[in-house]
């Protein structure tokens, strides 16, 4: 399996390569060069599959020869033996249309997990066979940052800096990222949003001096291996409830665009998804851009879902381009576009394509309450509010879709990971799973630095270590 990039000047790269690279030297998302494609009987054979067996036949046609059958599923076995559930992403029945699939039973509380624990392995895998230092640099609304850091700290030949906005993360966010006191992990708290962060990511990317002397590498959605094991749960769901029999729809609480696109990925390889819901709070580029063709960036609103409290949402560019006949230097002069306006138009190409597969909905905070007390009275789920917000899109969308086509929710978050939003909302403080432990006893460092490139740069410069 070969990688290339949205924006066509970079070099395509194997399946190792785009796992330690992360974003495109031409500052395109590496995408594979062809979707694989699984027929009828290739999916009706995953029935009743474990979740590791599940992740080894989904993710093999991505891996290419870059990983052993055999080392696969080892590494697989161990990322997902970290999760406190048997069945690692359980289905959860609502009513009879709804469904919820909890992907939060890791070690960080959020479904982020999923791809980090898997991704850190690979990781280490890939530099065992390799003399160099890999800096990881990222932007996090909370979610990415913990889980990052949880699957990386104390691995050698690996540091991460990992910003996050200052104050706009929740204290278990904070605490989950802070409290790890590993000697490669660098945590800096931006006096910005965390768009902000990410732009002075995506200029680190982009910096050839900074480049140079490290070999930076993302652990964003932007990094594919990450999105290939958000595949892996569509399949997983979707064969548990009647797939390829039966057609599902999905419903994804949306901020990066990597967890729904992970969806779009599994309608490409057979998967019969129906519907892949887009939901998004009031900060609504997403649903703008779906619904009316306008991918306009607004001031950041902070909301109570932060981890979708973006304007930006990166791996857009992945469908626009897919959509778009793959054509590279007519995604590279969009994006070019965008970059210097902050606003874009989407071609009717590129609209009419997304409309065959994806809504969209806006959810603001009181359909986000409603969600969550419907699922409590209803189901005596306790819902975090971004699986709220996903729920209140789904039931949205429900009338417009075959009764027959069961709607999956994706759970991304433990209610516990952001209970102060959820006591406000239904007046349940949730509790904190025990797999937590003492994070509000332990020792916090991190610093705080301006959102100013130059100095956020020379932080970390006076601390990574060179490539080789
Ligand atoms: C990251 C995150 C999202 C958004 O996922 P994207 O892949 O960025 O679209 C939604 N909910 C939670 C809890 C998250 O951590």
């Amino acid at each position: 399996m070969r990688y290339i990039s949205t924006r066509g000047s970079a070099p395509a790269l194997d399946f190792e390569a785009v796992t330690l690279a992360g974003l495109a030297s031409d500052g395109g998302l590496y995408i594979p060069e062809a979707w694989p494609r699984f027929s009828a009987d290739e999916i009706a054979a995953l029935a009743g599959l474990s979740y590791v067996e599940t992740a080894v036949r989904v993710m093999a046609p991505f891996v290419g020869d870059a990983l052993g059958e055999d080392e696969l599923r080892a590494l697989c076995t161990q990322a997902y033996g970290r999760f406190s559930h048997d069945a690692v992403t359980p289905l959860v029945q609502l009513d009879h249309r709804h469904w919820l699939l909890e992907l939060f039973h890791g070690p960080t509380l959020a479904f982020k997990d999923v791809a980090l624990q898997l991704l850190g392995l690979l990781f280490e895998r890939f530099l065992s066979q390799r003399d160099t230092h890999l800096t990881i640099v990222g932007a996090t609304s909370g979610d990415t940052g913990s889980a990052a850091i949880d699957a990386v700290a104390g691995r050698a030949k690996i540091d991460i800096f990992m910003l996050h906005p200052a104050g706009r993360v929740s204290d278990v966010q904070r605490r989950q990222m802070t409290t790890m006191l590993a000697p490669n992990v660098h945590n800096i708290a931006i006096e910005g949003s965390f768009d902000d962060a990410q732009a002075m990511v995506k200029a680190l990317f982009a910096d050839r001096e900074f480049t140079g002397r490290f070999a930076l590498s993302a652990v964003n959605s932007i990094n594919w291996a990450r999105l290939m094991a958000q595949v892996v749960y569509y399949f997983y769901a979707g064969v548990r409830l009647g797939a390829p029999g039966k057609a599902i729809a999905f419903a994804v609480p949306t901020g990066n665009f990597g967890d729904v696109f992970a969806g779009y990925v599994a309608a490409q390889m057979g998967l019969p998804v129906e519907r892949l819901i887009v939901a998004t709070n009031v900060n609504d580029i997403l649903h703008r851009a779906l619904s009316t063709g306008d991918y306009s960036t607004g001031q950041v609103v902070p909301t109570a879902t932060p981890s979708m409290d973006i304007q930006v949402s990166s791996n857009f560019e992945r469908l626009l381009f897919d959509l778009g006949a793959r054509e590279g230097s007519a995604m590279a002069a969009q994006m070019q576009g965008f970059e210097a306006s902050r606003a874009m138009k989407l071609t009717n190409a590129q609209r009419e394509g997304a409309a065959k597969l994806f809504a969209s909905a806006r959810i603001d905070a009181d359909a986000m309450s409603l969600a969550m007390r419907w699922a409590n009275e209803r189901a005596g789920q306790i819902l975090d509010p971004h699986t709220a917000v996903g729920l209140a899109a789904a039931m949205h969308h429900a009338d417009e879709i075959d009764p027959a086509v069961p709607i999956v929710t994706l759970a991304t978050a433990h209610a516990g990971k952001f209970r102060d939003a959820v006591e406000r909302a239904t007046g349940i403080r949730p509790g904190l799973p025990a797999r937590v432990g003492s994070l509000f006893s332990r020792e916090e460092r991190f610093v705080t630095l301006p959102a100013d490139l130059n100095v956020v740069k020379a932080w970390i410069a006076e601390r990574a270590t060179p490539s080789a």
